[in-house]
């Protein structure tokens, strides 16, 4: 998706952005990922993956499992739209190393900075969006859906 097409950004369902907290939760303070499922700009679902890194302070999302995210997303006619991954104890801020290894241009990058019970991480800045092309990132807009939604 080209960065002009995304007007107001991307809309994350409620139960996407539980499933990330969850995630980055369980996993703290080793880094976790995951892919992000979903239709144009809404994305409906969390797809938790392996970190194949060592390091706990890095991710590398497991390639089977991001193989597996996408055949779930088709089946069901979506796509995969990007890729989460978490930053315990530190801001959801793409660091120098998530630049570099940002390989797919096409995908939104979620960061989570996991904090406890916050009923939404998006308004309170601990979930956030970004392009990460040609070594820079770009925010990008997100929001919450609203229950009504
Ligand atoms: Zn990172």
């Amino acid at each position: 998706m080209d960065k002009r097409d995304v007007g107001s950004g991307f809309v994350i369902s409620r139960a996407a952005v539980q499933e990330i907290m969850r995630h980055a939760k369980f996993e703290s303070p080793r880094e976790c990922c995951g892919l992000l499922l979903g239709s144009a700009l809404l994305i409906e679902e969390a797809h938790a993956a392996r970190n194949d890194s060592s390091d706990p302070r890095r991710y590398r999302v497991n390639p089977e499992d991001h193989f597996q995210a996408i055949q779930v997303a088709r089946s069901s006619g979506r796509s995969v739209l990007g890729v989460y991954h978490s930053h315990p104890g530190k801001p959801p801020a793409p660091s120098p190393t998530d630049l570099a290894g940002a390989s797919y241009h096409d995908y939104v990058y979620l960061i989570v900075s996991p904090q406890s019970e916050i009923e939404d991480p998006v308004s309170a800045g601990n979930l956030k969006a970004f392009w990460l092309r040609d070594g820079q990132a770009t925010g990008v807009a997100l929001r919450m859906e609203s229950p009504s939604s």
